[in-house]
């Protein structure tokens, strides 16, 4: 089927179609542009940004414990203390004391590595034993090659909170171990950097150790206890756990995940920060008035699509079918009407009559006249001719100066009075025209349908009606005899 052949309802349908189609395709490549853009720009400035911050604010956070405890580790009155063989517990309860006042720690402590005495603020909480796992802190501690750790634990002197302690050998002038002293930060104060971050950047952020385990996490962290065990996360453990930092992205359960990795060597723990990858809302939002906005537009062009090819095609049609000089009805038009006529007659036992007019002797009026006053004769005799006509009539133009008339509902007498009339009518009016004497006549040609009759049968009876007219002299009346022509 060409372009020319689309029949309205299916070229507004296709229009539509393409609109739709073209529209949301728009909206929808600017709606995942907006957002690649937008996570391209937290994968590459926001998240990175947001995991220095929080590294510095958790490095800061960390320092004055470390600076306390090697304070601590140095002070003289500790290594006298020590020294003078831990006499007066009540000194060193003193001085842990002052210092956990003072620096607003969580708990200050001293473990002598000759006593094993566990000291703190409130007094002497224990002996630590290599057999105590709750102990096994201090033996690390101990074994370590670093001047401090900083250990994650239950404290002992609140043994249901966890506490980052900063656990500082303190050693003689000869380097010998005297013991582990240090402070501890609640781990809480930690947790609330987490948790203040996570609630203004809105990212998920949490602490895992070299082993992929969480070590921290704010109180809204919903993911696993260990990378090791999230689907896209684990594939990527190896390269997480060897690194100092990086930028990953990961998909699980059709989401996307972007991380920022970075080890924190004060802690050795990695700090994870993650980003789940959605649309924003103010795209989401601009994409539905995008989309509405577009369907209102596509509505209107084919509302005015409607109505202006409805004009287009009413004109088309009325210009296919009607003949511009005359107004009577084009011969293709009326061709297919004339069947449908004779049909009707048919089924209803309708007589149908037809009357073939054709104009005397035009061709000499053109020759002497020229064309335009030919135009203006054929114009009046169509005139004349749908005068006498009744509204069922069909007045067409059959080509040339020669007029086709189906009349349903019409004997062939009744016909030939019409006819008659006509022929007067012509004669008399169109004596003179544009002031000169043309003495116009036509001369007409009837017959009357027959049942079982093809329209060419009964169109060529007429036709020899006419002929007979044209015949006898022309400026007449003739009708035919009622025997069908055999189309062949
Ligand atoms: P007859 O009495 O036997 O019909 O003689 P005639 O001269 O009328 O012969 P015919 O019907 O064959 O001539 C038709 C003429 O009509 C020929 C052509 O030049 C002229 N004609 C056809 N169409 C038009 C038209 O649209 N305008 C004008 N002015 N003349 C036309
Ligand atoms: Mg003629």
């Amino acid at each position: 089927m060409s372009l020319t052949h689309l029949r309205k309802p299916s070229f507004i349908l296709i229009s539509g179609l393409l609109l739709t189609i073209a529209f949301s395709a728009i909206s929808l490549i600017s709606y995942y542009v907006a957002n690649r853009t937008l996570n391209q720009h937290i994968s590459t400035n926001t998240l990175p940004l947001t995991s220095d911050t929080i590294y510095s604010e958790v490095q800061r956070d960390l320092l004055q414990p470390i600076l306390v405890s090697s304070l601590m580790a140095q002070d003289t009155f500790v290594h006298d203390w020590i020294a003078a063989g831990e006499l007066n517990s009540d000194q060193i309860q003193r001085y842990l004391y002052s210092i956990q006042q003072r620096y607003n720690a969580f708990t200050a402590f001293f473990v002598s590595d000759f006593s094993r005495n566990y000291y703190h603020s409130s007094g002497v909480l224990k002996q630590v034993t290599e057999t105590d796992s709750a102990d096994q802190w201090y033996f690390d501690s101990r074994q370590s090659p670093n001047e401090f750790d900083i250990n994650l634990d239950f404290d002992t002197a609140a043994p249901s909170t966890t506490t980052l302690f900063v656990n500082h050998k303190v050693k003689d002038e000869h380097g010998k171990l005297l013991g582990v002293i240090g402070v501890g930060l609640a781990s809480q104060t930690i947790k609330e950097l987490i948790e203040m971050y996570q609630n203004r950047y809105g990212r998920q952020i949490y602490f895992i150790d070299p082993q992929g385990k969480v070590t921290m996490q704010g109180s809204q962290y919903q993911g696993a206890n260990d990378i090791h065990t999230v689907t896209g996360l684990k594939e990527l453990a190896p390269s997480i756990l060897s690194s100092p930092g990086g930028s990953y992205h990961y998909d699980n359960d059709q989401q996307t995940y972007l991380i920022k990795t970075r080890y924190i060597p004060e802690l050795s723990w990695y700090l994870i920060v993650q980003h789940t990858e959605q649309s924003e809302a103010q795209i989401t939002t601009t994409l539905w008035i995008n989309l509405s906005f577009s369907f209102v537009v596509i509505l209107l062009v084919l509302l005015l699509q409607h109505y202006t090819l409805g004009g287009y095609q009413r004109r088309l049609e009325h210009m296919a079918n009607t003949d511009p000089l005359t107004g009577a009805s084009s011969r293709h038009a009326f061709e297919l009407v004339f069947q449908q006529i004779l049909n009707y007659a048919k089924r209803q036992k309708h007589p149908v009559s037809t009357i073939l007019v054709d104009i005397d002797y035009f061709k000499s009026c053109n020759d002497r006249y020229g064309h335009l006053l030919g135009d203006t004769i054929l114009t009046r005799v169509a005139d004349v001719l749908t005068r006498n006509l009744r509204q069922a009539d069909t007045l067409c133009r059959w080509g040339g100066d020669e007029f086709f008339i189906v009349l349903p509902n019409c004997h062939q007498e009744d016909a030939r009075l019409i006819a008659e009339k006509m022929r007067q009518e012509i004669e008399t009016s169109l004596h003179i025209v544009d002031g000169k004497t043309l003495n116009v006549t036509a001369s007409f040609g009837i017959a009357e349908y027959t049942t079982d009759e093809t329209t060419a049968s009964l169109f060529n009876r007429s036709d020899l009606a006419l002929y007979r007219a044209k015949s006898k002299a022309r400026n007449q009346v003739e009708v035919t005899t009622n025997t069908p022509i055999n189309d062949a």
